[in-house]
């Protein structure tokens, strides 16, 4: 005698809808609590510490000791969230942003801080300098 014991299974389940979620038509699926999406930097909220380059496996931080602070090509990082827990002002935090496909690999939604930002810093600095002095000698 031939036994179809899923059968049944597979009549029942032809009457039910689809149990798939047919994105990009509809929304994703929503993420969890805590779920480690991209890497965001404050660069406001950074003291140059430096250990997110110390403890980041991919090589996602290059510190730029003119202006201290970080500059990310998040292009590599690995979503480990080692950064996030060493920082300790903040600075940086993971995101629920998940839908990063790129054509480019230095997409600027890649980069924080590009050189032309950390010039901009830097001039900021010396003229936080200057205004510093000039009040001093006053
Ligand atoms: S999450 Fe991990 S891989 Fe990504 S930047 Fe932070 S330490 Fe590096
Ligand atoms: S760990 Fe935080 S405060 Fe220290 S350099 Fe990295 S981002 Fe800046």
């Amino acid at each position: 005698m031939i036994r179809l014991p899923l059968l049944s299974t597979v009549i029942k389940n032809l009457f039910k809808p689809p149990a798939t979620n047919p994105f990009p038509k509809t929304e994703p699926v929503p993420v969890p609590e805590n779920f480690r999406g991209k890497i965001v930097y404050n660069v406001d909220k950074c003291v140059g510490c430096r250990m997110c380059v110390t403890v980041c496996p991919a090589g996602v931080f290059v510190y730029l000791p003119e202006i201290r602070k970080v500059a990310l090509w998040t292009g590599r990082c690995v979503f480990c969230k080692q950064c996030v827990d060493v920082c300790p002002t903040g600075a940086l935090q993971m995101s629920d942003e998940f839908l990063l496909a790129s054509y480019d690999k230095y997409d600027e939604k890649f980069i924080y801080v590009t050189p032309e930002e950390a010039q901009e810093i830097k001039k900021k600095l010396e003229e936080k300098k200057k205004a510093k002095s000039k009040s001093k000698a006053q």
